[in-house]
């Protein structure tokens, strides 16, 4: 506090005298901001200070206007002095354990350098870092990917052609060959014990000739075959080897179930083998289990060491089909760990939200609110009652709201937000509304703002688009307060953009966008409520990790009358069937998309391709009907007149790309129509299907794929080869039009790694755990993760200690970054 507060306090004296000589007090603020975050949890009231501190000075320097640095500077005091107020009690860290000095290393196995384990170097420990792995408790953690029983040594005398084995001899003899044409380079090592010899080759590889020389020992895996040429001695080709040293070998890396690491140059797995053997006899007793013995009771959890030892190097009975997939009762406590600090790290986050900040208390019985639903043309389903509910005790509680509200496409989401800004309206406050294109800004404003102007709310919009002096117009309109609600996009959280009073922040389709954007919003009003909007269904478990300190709202109805949408595939020879259905379609008087991938690699070409189409559907196949073009280069006002001549049905068929992805809302369009559906990933072709069935006319998602294999109705052919991910994506789109069902099967095709891409949710890594596999194992540990926060929600209890700090430790870090608000 006092190092932010210096520097603060300086440029402050004198009545301001010297804040023009202040230099670089956005950087060093920024640092330690975050320094301060990184060292600790902080209630949740103090780190909004923090971050308001970082908020008010990061670009201190480049301000030239002397009255704002001033103002800033003035408001950074006054968050200052609040900060130097707080009582140590009110940080509520655990008064250190009197005990901790006298203490042996064993808390600190993570404070330890990789450096203490025996045979470990400064050189070594270089390695060791490239493989993530900087103290003895990273190592420890570094779990083998596999395992290979070698337990069953089979005399090489025994060797039997075509089957798999492990051997082990000494090196007779080898030969380095040249192999003709192709020029190969072939070493044959002949390695015998008192049974017999086996030649092992290996090509390409010479550098292995240094290695094996005679009179090495070593240990092959392989399977042999017979040689050639009427030899009686078997050969194994490019077996797995290691080479043996004399003492310890035994039991480590041969006669057992041996551990397989992943590996990195200059560090073998047969190394990282040999150290985590000498790390467990050297720290085995060190070890601190963190997980308290009542709940390693009731879930039958070994304890640590013998978790961690076992999983290393598993006892001879270890059932190889468990092993196999990672879920020996070894596998499952460090699992359970991991996820039982994840879930602490949420829960007290979820409860500091709970207990510390007070937020904007709304009204949520406004007449406004009454209006309102006499101005809706359509009753709520009762899901979205529902939400509304969850949404209505949120606002009116002192506890800023904190909502994330899942709900599948066409579901209804856009009525609970505009619900959720009359009440803040109905309040006094303002409301921000933010999307993430302009085409679905521009179509949430035309929308609303009818209704809105009914009840007397005005409505603005703020876009990247609109010229300079407009937006400076509309910027001044809810800098003053005039502005009721805003709808925008990215543009919404500028520099430029001030709210008078905002209340009340939105964000519509939020996976797409980052969470420091979703920050900053938030950061333009005093702690607003906040409600977040997906129609990108993550399976329920995930979503407790991911959204692990948000309340979750799902919606889980569609409005009534709908029909699902039929979805057919068509392979290469049927495009002309799929396009006679959409003419069918317009014909009968609706209208259609026709949808073309576009990546950012080829994005010329996927232009043209939609170019093209456009202008040769509009010549040939739909002469008689009119066809319109959109994408992302389009300027947004001619962008804005396509589309709403395809809203007024002036445009029956409109040619896109993937810019309609989200949001657009043409009741009347029955048909998409998917053009190189192959390329498309799961979830967008589930978004794409949702712009169509918004009514109650039957509607239809037609996709098109190249080296598709089944037939329209879905159901890849069983053949020889297993269906590829995408066409297994078809396949699963044209069985189901439920998003969950949908983000499962994604999730499975992908797995977890891929499934959340580029990590915009912030999800944790982890050793053991695998997401999919261990979906019941983290709910477990999250009902045991809350009862434990709900008994002691500061880790006062002694047996909770060492959990705190496991917890801070793994977690903290992303955790900041992982939250919204
Ligand atoms: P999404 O959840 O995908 O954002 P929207 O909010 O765009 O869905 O709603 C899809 C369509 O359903 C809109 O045309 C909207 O007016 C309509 N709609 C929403 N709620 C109802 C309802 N309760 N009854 C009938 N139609 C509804
Ligand atoms: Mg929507």
């Amino acid at each position: 506090m006092q190092r932010l507060a210096r520097p603060i306090d300086f440029a402050s004296r004198d009545a301001f005298a010297h804040i023009a000589a202040v230099k670089n007090l956005g950087p060093y603020v920024t640092a330690q901001v975050a320094q301060a975050l990184s060292d600790a949890v902080y209630p949740k009231h103090i780190e909004a200070d923090l971050l308001a501190l970082r908020h008010y000075l990061a670009d201190f320097d480049g301000l030239t206007h002397q009255a704002e640095r001033i103002r800033r500077v003035t408001e950074a005091q006054a968050v200052v002095r609040r900060l130097q107020a707080v009582t140590p009690e009110a940080l509520a860290p655990p008064p250190p354990a009197p005990m901790r000095a006298a203490a042996p290393p064993a808390h600190d196995l993570w404070n330890l350098s990789i450096q203490y384990a025996k045979g470990v170097g400064p050189k070594r420990a270089a390695l060791f870092a490239r493989l993530g792995i900087k103290s003895v408790e990273d190592a420890l953690w570094y779990l083998p990917w596999r395992y290979e029983d070698r337990s069953q040594m089979v005399p090489i005398g025994r060797l039997t052609p075509g089957q798999a084995a492990t051997v082990c001899g000494v090196v007779a003899s080898s030969r380095l060959k040249q192999a003709g044409r192709r020029r190969l380079t072939i070493l044959e090592v002949t390695v015998e014990d008192e049974s017999g010899a086996v030649l092992a080759v290996f090509f390409n590889q010479s550098y292995l000739e240094g290695q094996l020389k005679p009179g090495t020992r070593l240990m092959l895996n392989g399977t042999a075959v017979a040689g050639r040429g009427g030899w009686t001695r078997l050969r194994m080709d490019s077996p797995q080897y290691e080479t043996l040293g004399e003492e310890q070998d035994a039991t480590v890396h041969v006669g057992r179930i041996v551990p397989i690491y992943h590996e990195t140059k200059g560090l073998s797995s047969r190394q990282i083998r040999t150290v985590q053997r000498h790390l467990l006899d050297q720290f085995a007793g060190a070890m601190e289990d963190v997980v308290p013995p009542a709940v390693r009771q009731r879930h039958n959890l070994p304890p640590l060491t013998t978790a961690l030892t076992d999983v290393h190097f598993p006892p001879p009975a270890s059932d190889p089909a468990q092993l196999e997939r990672g879920v020996t009762p070894a596998h499952q406590r460090l699992a359970f760990e991991e996820c039982f600090l994840l879930e602490l790290a949420l829960a007290s986050r979820h409860q500091s939200v709970k207990e510390e900040i007070k937020g904007i208390r709304f009204d949520p019985d406004t007449r406004l609110t009454e209006r309102l639903r006499q101005a809706l043309p359509f009753r709520l389903t009762a899901a979205q009652e529902r939400v509304i509910g969850d949404i209505r005790r949120d606002m009116a509680s002192l506890k800023p709201m904190n909502r994330l509200v899942q709900g599948d496409v066409g579901s209804g989401k856009t009525v609970i937000a505009l619900y959720a800004m009359v009440v803040a309206c109905g309040s006094g406050y303002q409301a921000a509304f933010m999307a993430p294109t302009e085409i679905l800004a521009e179509q949430h404003y035309l929308n609303l703002h009818p209704v809105l102007d009914s009840l007397g709310i005005e409505a603005v919009l703020l876009k990247g688009g609109t010229g300079a002096k407009q937006r400076r117009a509309v910027a001044a309109r809810i800098e003053s307060g005039q502005a009721h609600v805003v709808i925008g996009t990215h543009a919404l959280i500028q520099k430029g953009v001030t709210f008078a009073r905002l209340g009340l922040a939105v964000v519509d389709e939020q996976h797409k966008f980052g969470v420091l954007q979703r920050k900053t919003l938030v950061q333009k009003g005093y702690r607003p409520d906040m409600l977040v909007m997906t129609a990108t269904p993550i399976p329920r478990t995930l979503a407790m990790t991911v959204y692990g300190d948000l309340d979750v709202s799902v919606i889980d109805e569609l409005p009534p009358g709908r029909k699902p949408v039929r979805t057919l595939v068509f392979g290469e020879g049927k495009r002309r069937q799929a396009y006679d259905l959409l003419a069918d379609e317009v014909r009968a008087g609706r209208q259609g998309y026709v949808v073309f991938p576009l990546v950012e690699e080829s994005e010329k070409v996927d232009l043209q391709a939609a170019m093209q189409a456009a202008e040769r559907l509009q010549a040939k196949e739909f002469r008689w009907t009119t066809v319109g073009l959109l994408h992302g280069r389009m300027k947004t006002d001619e962008k804005e007149r396509t589309m709403a001549a395809f809203k007024r049905g002036e445009l029956r068929v409109l040619v896109a790309t993937t810019v309609i992805e989200v949001g657009v809302d043409v009741s009347n369009a029955t048909v998409m129509l998917v053009e190189h559906a192959e390329r498309f990933g799961l979830a967008q072709l589930h978004q794409l299907r949702g712009r169509v069935g918004r009514s109650a006319q039957q509607a239809y998602c037609l996709l098109l794929a190249s080296g598709w294999k089944g037939d329209t109705q879905g159901a890849v052919r069983r053949g020889a080869r297993p269906p590829s991910p995408s066409q297994q994506r078809l396949d699963a789109l044209v069985r189901s039009t439920d998003g969950f069902v949908i983000a499962e099967e994604d999730l499975r095709i992908r797995g977890p790694g891929e499934f959340f891409g580029v990590r915009q949710w912030g999800v944790p890594e982890f050793h053991a755990v695998n997401l999919v596999r261990d979906a019941a194992l983290l709910e477990q540990a999250r009902r045991e993760a809350f009862a434990l926060i709900d008994a002691d929600p500061r880790f006062a209890r002694p047996e909770h200690r060492g959990l705190r700090q496991a917890m801070l430790r793994k977690w903290q870090a992303k955790l900041e970054l992982g939250s919204v608000g």
